[in-house]
């Protein structure tokens, strides 16, 4: 057994037993000793409060029917109603969710958001099914999630490979069910339907807030810095946009497809294009082309990690060239190669803090729903960075009082918030 398994091995928690619930246990282990919080609080904190699995059968075009297994995990419900994307991909697991969710909740907390964390997804190759099937398999997963979802219990949002088109067909589904439209049911779903101005932007824009503000402390001068994003969707593809847009030069991005690069930096808007045009960065013109393990190789000093999770890992972090390692996705980097960045001297932007813009945004956009009343897009920005400007703070200070990685004072951060609530509620009956 390696260090990490030993921390989390406990037969209590083998139905989320995977190497994504590991890290973040392994994570939540690290934290502890800085925490504020008795051991009964933290064996609570170790499991999730409601894992949900489903069989979601979708009619395929052609006429046959398959099954696709999906779920939802929530972590935490002592702040309020739980909050977390839903994705589509093959990988999806009752572990994975599960990891997913404990993140949130420490996102939630950290940002002082009323909510605990939650995730979803269901197993399947999104890109095999056509949009009809899409529809069909999103409209069984919500009615199929109808007991435990709603806009004071669990309200989902868009995560990998789900949209707002997603968000609209959830919305609709749930809105049909109870007899009346019901808008505060998700996030992230068109403006349309009330959905809130810079949410599909909040996320990206989020992250270069946080590095911007990094900068700021490190002493470094941010345009001109050297970025390469792994990812170019939702979140990769606008940090990239907002990172040239703010003078930073970008000179590597990639997709499922593999990844582009030119030293004298990309033209993003061109790049945009193509892949608007061609749905994939694959056999963009006259450019370096990489693997997207060799991209994350690539010397920079800002590697943004914005696809998925497991990126670096005790592997590849030695050959890591880069200064400053920021976390949009969830979990892209795993205890062994957090470990050994941190040898390195690395410092690592966590993903709980560094991503939190979205979830941010989704919190503005209930309250707008819940509200009925709107804000302007400038209200929103000038919120959202205030927000995160707060968070980044704290965390930058407990790092500095109690010596230990921005990683481990973000989620010590969240977990006093969660457990001073959970004290002061204490367990019912
Ligand atoms: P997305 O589906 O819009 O984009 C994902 C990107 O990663 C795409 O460019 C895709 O081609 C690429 N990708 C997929 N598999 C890959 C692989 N095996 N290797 C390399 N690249 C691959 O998803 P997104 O919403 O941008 O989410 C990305 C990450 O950010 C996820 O970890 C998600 O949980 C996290 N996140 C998203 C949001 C949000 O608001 N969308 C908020 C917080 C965190």
């Amino acid at each position: 057994m390696t260090d990490v398994e030993e921390l989390v091995a406990d037969e209590g928690r083998l139905e989320w037993d995977t190497p994504l619930f590991r890290t973040a246990l392994a994570q939540f282990e690290q934290a502890i000793p800085y925490a504020d919080v008795n051991e009964s609080i933290a064996e609570r904190l170790r499991y999730p409060e409601r894992s949900v699995m489903v069989a979601v059968p979708v009619r395929r075009d052609e006429g046959h029917v398959e099954v696709f297994p999906a779920y939802r995990v929530q972590h935490s419900s002592v702040l309020g109603p739980t909050k977390g994307g839903i994705r589509y991909d093959p990988h999806v697991s009752l572990g994975e969710c599960a990891a997913l969710a404990v993140w949130m909740t420490w996102k939630c907390s950290l940002l002082r958001l009323p909510y605990g964390g939650a995730k979803g997804g269901v197993r399947c190759d999104p890109r095999a099914l056509s949009p009809a099937e899409l529809q069909r398999l999103t409209r069984r997963y919500t009615s199929e999630l109808m007991g435990v979802i709603g806009p004071q219990e669990d309200i989902p949002a868009p995560d990998m490979a789900t949209n707002e088109q997603t968000m609209a067909w959830i919305m609709d589904t749930y809105s049909m069910q109870v007899g009346y439209a019901v808008p505060e049911i998700v996030t992230g779903k068109p403006v349309a339907l009330g959905g809130s101005l810079f949410r599909h932007e909040a996320t990206g824009a989020g992250v270069v807030m946080v590095i911007e503000r990094a900068c700021q402390r490190l002493g470094w001068n941010f345009p001109g810095q050297r970025c390469v994003v792994q990812g170019f969707g939702n979140v990769g593809g606008i940090a990239a946009q907002e990172l040239a847009s703010k003078d930073a030069a970008v000179l590597g991005v990639s997709d499922i497809s593999g990844g582009i690069y030119s030293e004298a930096g990309l033209d993003l808007g061109a790049v945009r294009a193509w892949v608007a045009a061609h749905g994939t960065l694959e056999d963009y013109p006259d450019v370096q082309h990489v693997t997207n393990s060799e991209l994350l190789e690539l010397p920079c000093d800002i590697l943004v990690l914005a696809a998925l999770e497991g990126q670096v890992t005790g592997e590849n972090a030695p050959r890591i060239d880069a200064q400053l390692v920021v976390e949009g996705a969830n979990g892209p980097t795993t205890i062994e190669g957090d470990a050994i960045l941190a040898e390195r001297s690395i410092l690592v932007l966590p993903d709980v803090l560094t991503n939190a813009g979205g979830v941010t945004v989704s919190y503005f956009e209930w309250v707008q729903d819940l509200g009925r009343l709107f804000w302007t897009r400038d209200e929103i920005r000038a919120r959202l960075a205030e927000k995160l400007a707060d968070a980044f703070d704290r965390v930058w200070a407990l790092s500095e009082e109690k010596g230990i990685s921005l990683r481990q004072a973000a989620l010590v951060a969240g977990i006093n918030e969660v457990a001073g609530a959970l004290k002061a509620r204490g367990i019912y009956p």
